[in-house]
């Protein structure tokens, strides 16, 4: 690198900390917050079911799973 460029460099990243050359655009922290998920029994299937904390029924015993859910409405 040219000393001229390097200074250039260096006084760019004192006015940008954030300036990290052309990767600093790459390595961007994602947070993706996973959903909150219990396990609940479709209580007409009797299947295990991961389910959206706050899609389950207050009644427990009472939920019944989607695909249970689409096989009622087609029925
Ligand atoms: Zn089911």
């Amino acid at each position: 690198m040219a000393r001229k460029d390097r200074d250039r460099f260096l006084r760019r990243q004192a006015l940008q900390p954030d300036y990290q050359g052309f990767r600093g655009n790459t390595a961007v922290p994602r947070r993706t917050p996973s959903p909150e998920t219990e396990t609940v029994v479709c209580s007409v299937c009797q299947r295990r079911r991961n389910v959206a904390s706050d899609s389950i029924p207050t009644d427990r015993s009472s939920y019944v799973c989607l695909s249970c859910q689409g096989d009622a409405v087609s029925d």
